[in-house]
């Protein structure tokens, strides 16, 4: 029988929720982690990782992510499946409500689910998903050496990404719907002055096709005006960059996120506004969202709570 009562519980399950089961099961504080919709979060939707440190043949995100979880269980994290539901974290202990119904009680809590990459909403995108799509050039980017890419969005993030592309592909398409780029001065210049990126304004994606592999993408220009012009952009490589979505929708009104959904931390540490509940990985970090920082975060949390329950014995 799975008991109701935690000195910690983690919610979320990718390197920053598994790295904080693996600290606070070695210091005896018998976690219960909660894998949340995604086992194991978004690197297992990705293919091969080759910059997470101590995998110098590379390894698979699946198989990164098993790797750590395993790590944890060793030391006696409880790991279940489940989704919560919601939550209460206005007493300590904190309640919270799980999917099969039940109820848990945890005396700190760490929140580690993640945030989810925006997509065009496009069928296509789902058929070429590691096939040529992707929404990590940092992660994936590396397998189009020499090869034609292109990125979809118009601000810093698109803008970075491009950028980082243009120093491994051949050619690297930026394809904005607008006009203009949203992207800060400084970053619309680097892109504007980099020879090998062609910015295409006013342009959406309707369709991407290939056999296997990704080919290309079915463009529209200036769409809905008299000069709406369909093309094709042969590619092997479709980047999204219109955003990501922080996972926080059960934790409106219980704790305070910035204005983009994000949970604020107090930039020292993993604490968040609401005393013993703390917050690591992509969920509290709109700017770096990289495995190894996010497994960082996961571990200072921990530390976090060790410290928090020390002082609140
Ligand atoms: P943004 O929300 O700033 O930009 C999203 C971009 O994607 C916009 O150009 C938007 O177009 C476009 N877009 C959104 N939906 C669609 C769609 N359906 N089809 C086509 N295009 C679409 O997100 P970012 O991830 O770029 O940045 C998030 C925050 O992080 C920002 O505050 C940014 O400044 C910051 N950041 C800072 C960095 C840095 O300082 N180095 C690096 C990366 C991010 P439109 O303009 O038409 O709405």
């Amino acid at each position: 029988m799975n008991s109701n009562k935690t000195k910690c519980l983690i919610i979320g399950s990718g390197p920053a929720g598994y790295t904080a089961a693996l600290y606070t099961s070695r210091a005896n504080l018998s976690p219960v982690l909660y894998e949340g919709h995604q086992p194991g979060g978004q690197l297992t939707i990705t293919t091969e990782v080759e910059n997470f440190p101590g995998y110098p043949d590379g390894t698979t995100g699946t198989e990164l992510m098993e790797d750590i979880r395993r790590q944890a269980i060793k030391f006696g994290a409880d790991i279940r499946p489940g989704i919560i539901t919601a939550v209460d974290f206005s007493k300590r202990p904190f309640t919270v409500t799980v999917d099969d119904g039940s109820t848990i009680e945890a005396e700190t809590i760490i929140i580690s689910t993640g945030a989810t990459a925006k997509f065009l909403g496009l069928d296509d995108e789902q058929k070429y998903m590691g096939l040529g799509v992707s929404a990590c050039a940092t992660c994936d980017g590396f397998f189009y050496r020499g090869k034609r890419v292109a990125v979809v969005g118009g601000g810093d993030t698109a803008c970075e990404e491009a950028l980082y592309l243009s120093n491994i592909a051949a050619d690297v398409f930026l394809i904005v719907r607008k006009d203009h780029l949203r992207a800060s001065k400084v970053m619309q210049r680097r892109v504007l002055d980099k020879p090998n990126i062609r910015v295409l304004f006013n342009t959406n994606t309707v369709g991407l096709y290939g056999e296997e592999f990704l080919e290309g993408a079915h463009l529209v220009e200036n769409k809905g005006t008299e000069n709406e012009q369909r093309m094709d952009l042969e590619l092997d490589g479709f980047f999204l960059a219109i955003g990501h979505k922080p996972n926080t929708e059960i934790f409106k009104g219980a704790i305070e996120l910035d204005e983009s959904g994000y949970i604020k931390t107090d930039g020292i540490s993993t604490a968040t506004n609401i005393e013993g509940v703390f917050a690591a990985g992509d969920v509290a970090d709109p700017h770096y969202r990289q495995a190894i920082t996010a497994a960082g975060s996961g571990c200072k949390a921990a530390l976090d709570a060790e410290r928090f329950l020390a002082a609140h014995q």
